[in-house]
């Protein structure tokens, strides 16, 4: 599948991995847009927020799960999370990912 997160998965591209579990992956965007700026992906290929469902909800639960934990070893405490669904929403790349921001103060996202 051409999708550039499916091959930082399956380790065919670099990233700087910050945490990872069965479930789940997560690595510093190539272009911060803070001074933290982490994406969290689900390792499963889903489109984006759109292709969330009753039968994989659990595993974005699981990432919201996640997502503190990494908050807290990255040193922050006040951050949003942010995902953008559709190209007219500013999703890039078409593998859901939840950006992991603090701050006010952001380049475009929102
Ligand atoms: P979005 O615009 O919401 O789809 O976000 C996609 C994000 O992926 C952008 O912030 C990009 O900077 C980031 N990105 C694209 N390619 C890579 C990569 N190879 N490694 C890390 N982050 C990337």
């Amino acid at each position: 599948m051409d999708c550039i997160f499916c091959k930082i998965i399956a380790g065919e591209i670099p990233s700087t991995k910050v945490y990872e579990d069965e479930q789940v992956l997560a690595f510093r965007d190539i272009q911060p847009a803070a001074p933290v700026h982490i994406l969290v992906i689900p390792k499963t290929h889903l489109i984006g927020a759109a292709a969330i469902t009753a039968e994989n909800s659990a595993l974005v639960a699981h990432i919201f799960e996640v997502i503190p934990k990494i908050a807290a070893a990255e040193g922050i405490t006040d951050y949003r999370v942010v995902t953008n669904q559709g190209a007219e929403a500013g999703q890039t790349v078409h593998h859901l990912h939840f950006h992991i921001l603090p701050g006010r103060t952001l380049k475009g996202m929102c």
